[in-house]
């Protein structure tokens, strides 16, 4: 069968689709891209404090350490796991929040969850001996399992917690980093860590009249149970008799919508963009598959979804769920079409057949549960599916049957004002008590906007400044000019959905680095100017693919608000996906060669 066939049968027109896309995608395209969102500093700095833990004073610190990592969630774990396995001793974490546990610290809105599977996205399950409850982890299991590699490893020894650095400087005659907090704190370490997390920063729209809002307001990752009520899994009692307005609709609002419906008066819900809602059907461990699984279980199925959503092949499915379904489909498209021509071109245009129909699935779900005809329409998401973060939740579509609930459906162009009490849109008047900002986290900003500090390398060269023309390193980790500074994230590394996957793969790459070094007793390393260039031109070259695919897709912080940059083949993953990465860091790594790098004694 060719994939003529296939579409008939399918009964997809992809020209009609194409174009709707695109049409979709144009009327949400602005000129001011990531200007829009407001930095919360100055008025807007309250947005951003702590609402979990009262802050506890202690005296300045002047000591020093071996290794410093910098943020305590998944990638700052994972870094101390690590390296505590490989005889490192001495280690500090310090975090902003009052906790281990990263976004999962910040993020307890009612409803939190993960819908990566629990038994792939938790980190270090065999290690610590845990079996997560349910298929897909709420919030507070997945913050309550931070906090139990803390404990496993030691890393709430010499923890600095509800502390935030205010500088990281090199400073070349002592060979150390020299690390200052708001705590006052002017701290050394041999080697630093920086795991500042991707999405850490949350932001607010730049909506004319944002500051005026007279109203109680908060952004979704500080939520407010004083005033609300209840806790992560609802009971939002506090919301009783009031008038909520929420604004934005990603994976976030997806969450915890259906907890304020249930809870406030009446629930307004502002909508630029709809997300694409798929089935999620949670459900309690088996006890008996957990029992059957033999030791190194965890990274296997880790593997097995990494190869399956990344478009490779795998003789079997071990997750089953929505992100691999997609890559189920695919397979049968090829099956169907004699697996014959399997070439990059070729799968790319069977790929685009399997999202079309997965979304055509998607689509046809909001037409199955939502009543009233017009707002099933406006939930309908038309880009495809990993233009966006994909949601998969079982309760948010049914939440606009209630009577108390409202989709405010802006067709793109988002909330046009507000005012001290209420949110205009559409030129229409919603008058609110309460406004919750679902609005994301700055992905496109500056590093050192995102980060809250700028660090300073050798000759007191800014990082800022050697990412000017755009980010350059070896393997998204190690920056010439940077000495014994190692950066973890996805940037010029491999993306992948389960993003914990590269976080471990990193924090390996960590714990051989450090050690390998004090094993050639090098003091000091730092990567050659000539493998940075190397690696960026790598990176280049390996990103034109994604690029087509994110310049068609509506705008997000997946695509810089549909603004490519003239910086973003060099600001990117590496194309060629995080499996192909994943074994670099292991060849890198089996050489012995230490390829690329400087060291000094
Ligand atoms: P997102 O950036 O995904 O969503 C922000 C929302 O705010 C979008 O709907 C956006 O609309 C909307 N918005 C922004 N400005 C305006 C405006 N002026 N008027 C109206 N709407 C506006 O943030 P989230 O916090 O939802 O999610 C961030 C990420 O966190 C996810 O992508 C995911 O990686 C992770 N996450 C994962 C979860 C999970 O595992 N289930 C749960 C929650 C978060 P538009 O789309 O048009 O830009």
């Amino acid at each position: 069968m060719a994939s003529g066939d296939v579409i008939e049968e399918l009964g997809l027109d992809p020209d009609e689709l194409r174009s709707k896309y695109r049409e979709e995608r144009d009327k949400r395209l602005r000129s001011d891209g990531n200007e829009q969102y407001v930095n919360m500093v100055g008025e807007f700095a309250h947005y951003i404090e702590d609402p979990y833990i009262k802050r506890v004073e202690r005296a300045p610190l002047t000591d020093h350490t071996h290794v410093v990592i910098i943020g305590g969630g998944f990638g700052g774990l994972l870094a101390g796991a690590r390296l505590r396995d490989a005889g490192v001793k001495d280690i500090r974490v310090i975090e902003k929040g009052g906790d281990f546990g990263g976004t999962w610290y910040w993020n307890r809105y009612p409803g939190a969850a993960c819908d990566i599977e629990s038994y792939i996205y938790l980190p270090l399950l065999e290690e610590t001996g845990y079996m997560p409850v349910e298929k897909y982890s709420r919030a507070p299991e997945i913050l309550a399992h931070s906090r139990r590699i803390a404990e496993h490893y030691n890393l709430y020894d010499k923890a600095c917690l509800q502390t935030e650095i205010t500088g990281l400087n090199w400073d070349d005659d002592a060979a150390v980093w020299v690390i200052e907090t708001d705590r006052s704190d002017r701290m050394t370490a041999d080697h630093v860590v920086m795991s500042n997390g991707p999405l850490n920063r949350p932001k607010l729209p730049g909506i004319p009249g944002v500051e005026s809002f007279k109203g109680h307001s908060f952004h979704t990752s500080r939520w407010d149970y004083d005033y609300t009520g209840g806790d992560s899994s609802g009971g939002l009692t506090g919301l009783k008799g009031k008038r909520v307005g929420i604004i934005g609709t990603g994976a976030t609002a997806v969450q915890c919508v259906p907890h304020i419906g249930e809870a406030a008066e009446q629930l307004y819900v502002f909508q630029r963009t709809p997300s694409s809602i798929d089935v999620r059907n949670n459900r309690p461990t088996d006890p008996d598959w957990a029992k059957s699984l033999t030791p190194g279980w965890h990274k296997d199925r880790m593997e097995n979804f990494n190869t399956l959503v990344s478009g490779g092949f795998a003789s079997q499915d071990l997750v089953m769920d929505g992100w691999t379904h997609i890559i189920r489909n695919l397979l049968f498209i090829a099956q169907q079409e004699g697996n014959k021509d399997l070439s990059p071109e070729h799968l790319a245009e069977l790929a685009e057949i399997a999202d079309f129909q997965k979304m055509e699935q998607v689509r046809a779900r909001v037409d199955e549960i939502v009543k009233d005809k017009a707002t099933a329409e406006a939930l309908k998401p038309w880009y495809r599916q990993f233009c966006k973060r994909p949601c998969f939740h079982d309760g948010y579509l049914p939440t606009f049957n209630r009577p108390n609930v409202e989709l405010v459906h802006t067709d793109g162009q988002g909330v046009e004002r507000i005012t001290g009490n209420a949110i205009i849109a559409n030129g229409k008047t919603y008058e609110i008590d309460c406004l919750i900002y679902a609005t994301g986290f700055e992905v496109g900003t500056e590093y050192a906007r995102r980060a809250g500090y700028d660090v300073g390398g050798r000759d007191g060269r800014k990082l800022s400044e050697h990412w000017a023309e755009g980010y350059r390193s070896l393997h998204g980790m190690l920056v010439n000019g940077f000495p014994n500074l190692i950066v973890m994230g996805t940037v010029q590394a491999g993306f992948t959905a389960n993003y914990p996957h590269l976080l471990d793969e990193q924090a390996k790459q960590i714990a051989y680095l450090i050690t390998e070094a004090e094993k050639r007793q090098a003091k000091v390393f730092e990567v050659s100017k000539e493998a940075e260039a190397a690696w960026v031109s790598e990176i280049i070259s390996k990103a034109m693919m994604r690029e087509k695919f994110l310049e068609e897709c509506t705008p997000g912080y997946y695509n810089n608000e549909g603004k490519l940059s003239k910086m973003a083949r060099q600001n990117t993953s590496y194309g060629a996906g995080s499996n192909a990465y994943f074994a670099i860091l292991e060849g890198w790594r089996s050489t012995g060669a230490m390829e690329g790098l400087e060291f000094h004694t």
